[in-house]
């Protein structure tokens, strides 16, 4: 770990760009923590004294331990760490724990391109998820560069050095320091702290129980009780099938439907492959395999969205009967892939509707009432536990406060370059994934740029890369990160994601076959990232 890297002097001289302020970027810096005790991480990462690190990963659930494992890969005299706030490796995987937590993505493309999935079971349980993500960090010597119970809060870009200057608070309470050349943020997209439960009426007079299933309690009773759980998502779906065989009683309510469709939990074409072909290869031909039926069934949802929703409907009528009153439990308002579609593995959770076993009832909350909740319709849905399906907060880049020489940044005022970097702003870059996709395809993309970025950075002796606006850009109209895609913690908190443009490079695909295409062609000669370096950077190559 003790590495300094050793770049040839700098092609360029001295630094040529102005990182361009957005008009808002204006706030002095004062909000900075107040550091208790200023611990240096270098030591403890055995740097030299005045090093610093080449990558800072903050987040060490799937998109930071990508980020790692292609810098050990890729990368090898590159010198990181990785900053994780919590006190083990997974992320989401480690957090959610509510009964039946799985993926809703196959594992052939939730997992990662470098490490075949080789579980029966394409759709994973969470501690599978978790067990794999262990693996990849022990396989790929990730482990000694990951420093758990630190939460990175605050980071300065220093123009006169090309450095993020990185605030993070330990477990201790203290504020540890660390400089890193490049920034990648893989911190997720929610708060962590609290999901998102709406301002119910009458919660003060309900004697049952309350929980969100993002603090879902370790030794949770509920057996032989009635459950209500609220919500029409993923995690609704995955939870009443779940609780059913121990609960007396589980009814679902939703204001709206969401869509759903069924699919094996085991993908018996995945398994054939495994079975006859290395591993290595079979994962690779699945992986393809889904890749495109995802691409195509997506785009065929969008494109025809009648024929799409006609298709789903039929097949839940299929499983419910003509008898059950689909219209109303199942249709939903807006078209398909408007919002996330909601998979159903092995049909379980229709299978426990159609048993009884659970039930889904429509219609909006009036109000929590001694023993369950009223709903406007006047009905009574007795509980003695209520689940807050309802959904996450959206957090930026894990709460960090970002900093240009000092001066605030405001990076919902920048445009996204290629959905991962900022105009105007060097070294940063982050994972956000796809929402019509595996997350994890998005990762690995992001993962081989920056691995890219930085042999370009040495191949050019350049200290900063920066996407820059061109001058005919200067005014591009800003839209927003994502269209088309509506769901509740989306409409609650886009507003702090960065614009995206126009057109390429700014436009935000979402479209992984083509982000390939485009992120495999030389970016670095696209006239928006440019490289240098600064004054002091070349004056000490040069020395
Ligand atoms: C219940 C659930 C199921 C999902 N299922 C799927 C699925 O099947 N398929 C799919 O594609 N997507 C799914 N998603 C989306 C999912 O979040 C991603 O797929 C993926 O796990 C995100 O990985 P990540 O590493 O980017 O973020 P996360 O898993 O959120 O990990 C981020 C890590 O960064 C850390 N962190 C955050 N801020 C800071 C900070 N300031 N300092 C230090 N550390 C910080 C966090 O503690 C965390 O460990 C699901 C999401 C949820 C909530």
């Amino acid at each position: 770990m003790s590495r300094v890297s050793h770049l040839p002097p700098c092609l360029f001289g001295i630094k040529k760009t102005k990182y361009y302020p957005a008009q808002d970027d204006l706030a002095p810096r004062e909000s900075l923590p107040k550091p208790l005790i200023l611990v240096s991480l270098g030591q403890d990462l055995n740097l030299e004294s005045n090093a610093m690190l080449d990558v800072l990963i903050v987040g060490a659930g799937i998109s930071g331990i990508s980020a790692a494992c292609h810098l050990e890969k890729q990368c090898a005299n590159k010198s990181y760490a990785v900053l994780e706030g919590r006190d083990n490796v997974g992320g989401t995987w480690d957090l959610f724990r509510y009964p039946g937590i799985r993926s809703d993505s196959d594992m052939h493309t939730f997992g990662f391109s470098f490490k075949p999935w080789t579980n029966a079971k394409s759709i994973s349980d969470g501690e599978s998820i978790r067990d794999y993500l262990k693996e990849a960090v022990a396989e790929y010597g990730v482990k000694d560069k990951i420093r758990f119970g630190h939460k990175v809060v605050s980071a300065n870009w220093d123009s006169a050095r090309d450095v993020w200057c990185v605030a993070a608070r330990n477990s201790a309470g203290e504020t540890v320091d660390i400089e890193t050349r490049v920034l990648f943020m893989c911190s997720g997209y929610y708060n962590y702290a609290q999901g998102y439960t709406p301002d119910f009426a009458g919660l003060a007079d309900f004697k049952g129980e309350l929980i969100h299933p993002q603090k879902w309690p370790e030794n949770l009773d509920y057996a032989g009780k009635k459950v209500a759980v609220i919500g029409s998502g993923a995690t609704a779906v995955t939870i009443v099938p779940n609780m059913v065989d121990k609960a007396a009683h589980v009814t679902m309510i939703q204001r709206s439907p969401t869509y759903m469709f069924s699919r094996p939990a085991k993908d018996a074409v995945a398994n054939f492959l495994g079975a006859v072909l290395p591993s290595k290869l079979a994962y690779a031909l699945t992986r393809w395999k889904n890749i495109y039926f995802q691409n195509a069934t997506y785009k065929g949802a969008r494109n025809n969205p009648e024929k799409t929703k006609k298709l789903l409907l039929d097949s839940v009528r299929k499983s419910l009967g003509d008898d059950y009153d689909i219209d109303t439990h199942f249709t939903p308002r807006y078209n398909p892939w408007e919002e996330r579609l909601c998979l159903i593995p092995d049909d379980d959770f229709l299978s426990a509707v159609k048993s009884g076993a659970a039930e889904v009832v429509t219609d909006t909350i009036d109000t929590f009432v001694e023993n369950g909740i009223l709903l406007s319709s006047g009905k009574l849905i007795e509980a003695d536990i209520v689940v807050s399906a309802t959904g996450l907060n959206m957090q930026f880049m894990g709460g960090v406060e970002f900093f240009l020489d000092e001066v605030k940044l405001d990076l919902s005022k920048r445009f996204y370059y290629q959905g991962m970097m900022f105009s105007g702003v060097p070294n940063l870059i982050q994972t956000f994934g796809y929402i019509n996709a595996s997350w994890t395809l998005r990762a690995d993309l992001n993962s081989v740029f920056v691995c890219d970025m930085l042999q370009q950075m040495d191949r050019q002796g350049a200290s900063f890369c920066v996407p820059e606006l061109r001058p005919e850009e200067a005014s591009m109209a800003p839209q927003p990160t994502i269209s088309g895609f509506n769901p509740g913690y989306m409409q609650r908190g886009i507003h702090e994601f960065p614009k995206q443009g126009e057109h390429a490079p700014w436009h935000n695909t979402q479209d992984y076959l083509l982000d390939r295409k485009i992120l495999k062609r030389s970016l670095f000669s696209d006239g928006v990232l440019q490289f240098g370096c600064s004054e002091s950077d070349a004056q000490t190559r040069a020395a």
